[in-house]
């Protein structure tokens, strides 16, 4: 039969015990605490790029109380480069919740999961079901794509009646043993088999009792979400470099790149050009380098970058907390700046596209490790 939620379960855990990965590792010694920052990264990241940064993060932060005590520039340089620097902010807060109100103990009670910082319904049930082999249902990206296909599900899942009809399927599909295999199995084969792209219905467990694959209809369903115009935003990025030191300054502790470390931002090159003025009381030229883009979620940035050759005693003569506002005009918070050693850097949270800017143009090549 198809679309039939008791077959789903059986086809999808045997195809996992042949076919599944077992090696990842987050897959080892689960506890909760684990499965949790795994799942995080995971959110919005592919498996082959996490595992690096899950194994740093790991390494240095091998339970709840050391990333709760750490120092947030060391919790965002370990997160540099995978994005979305939301999630790094929310686990760290999470982890203080949890030294403050449990005890340390990552709590077991779904509610407690689910009001940390960073945790929805799905997340909290994916760290029970996965660490635990509680039954719960979980409903991520993946998920939700496999469930829309296989029962043929019309409408965009981000609407509340769709989202809600999903939830029912998840639940009725979600086993009552196995649950963390079959939770794994399904997130996988959502990650793998059935891509939004290009399902590989010929690979596919699920192929039999699959509804859009039996109707053709795999690359309709999910109902896509109704197009919209991609905004872009610009901004210039000042590239000041005294010998092996560049000038960054903080970003407010929320919104885009909320904590980390960035190049001065202007929006006019005139602008930066003021500012060195006033900061160093030098007429410095600038060259306008070439223009890069960066994709966030809801727009692009192209950044235009500009390129200025201080003294190399700049960065003695004005110390970083003597230096006047940046960003557009604005007041800029002086002690929220640093010289940073591009030959020595020091373990900062810097966003992906500065750390390239500084690769190519900063004279040497800060890593993100
Ligand atoms: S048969 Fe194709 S569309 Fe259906 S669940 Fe499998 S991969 Fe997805």
């Amino acid at each position: 039969m198809r679309g039939d939620p008791e077959a789903l379960p059986a086809a999808l855990l045997a195809w996992h015990a042949r076919a599944g990965r077992h090696d990842l590792p987050w897959q080892h010694e689960r506890s909760a605490y684990r499965v949790w920052v795994s799942e995080i990264m995971l959110q919005q990241t592919q498996v082959a790029t996490v595992v690096p940064y899950y194994q740093r993060f790991m390494e240095r932060f091998p339970d709840v109380h050391a990333l709760a005590a750490a120092p947030l520039d060391e919790v965002l340089h370990l997160w540099a480069g995978l994005g979305y620097y939301a999630r790094a902010r929310n686990l760290q807060r999470a982890a203080q919740q949890i030294c403050a109100d449990h005890d340390g103990r990552f709590p077991t009670d779904f509610a407690a999961v689910a009001a940390l910082p960073g945790i929805g319904r799905s997340t909290a049930g994916a760290i029970l079901a996965l660490s635990r082999g509680e039954r719960y249902a979980i409903l991520d990206g993946n998920v939700r794509r496999v469930l829309s296909r296989y029962f043929a599900v019309e409408g965009n899942p981000a609407d509340r009646g769709t989202l809600a009809r999903l939830w029912r399927l998840a639940d009725e599909c979600t086993p009552a043993r196995e649950v963390a295999r079959y939770t794994q199995a399904i997130m996988d084969l959502g990650a793998g088999v059935c891509t939004r792209r290009q399902p590989r219905c010929g690979d596919c467990p699920l192929a039999p009792g699959c509804l859009a694959r039996s109707q053709g209809r795999q690359h309709e369903l999910p109902a896509p979400r109704g197009a919209r115009a991609r905004p872009s935003r610009q901004t210039c990025m000042l590239i000041a470099l005294a010998g092996q030191s560049v000038l960054l300054r903080r970003r407010p502790p929320s919104g885009i790149w909320g904590g980390l470390w960035c190049l001065p931002q202007f929006e006019t090159a005139e602008a930066a050009r003021q500012f060195l003025e006033e900061s160093f009381a030098l007429s410095t030229p600038l060259t306008p380098l070439e223009e890069v883009q960066h994709a966030f979620t809801h727009f692009d940035l192209r950044i235009a970058p500009l390129l200025a050759q201080l003294p190399a005693t700049a960065s003695a003569r004005a110390r970083a907390s003597d230096l006047p506002g940046a960003a557009g005009g604005a007041v800029m918070d002086a002690t929220e700046c640093v010289w940073y050693n591009t030959r020595a850097p020091a373990r900062l949270g810097l966003p992906a596209p500065v750390m390239a800017l500084l690769r190519r143009f900063g004279g040497s090549a800060p890593e993100g490790d």
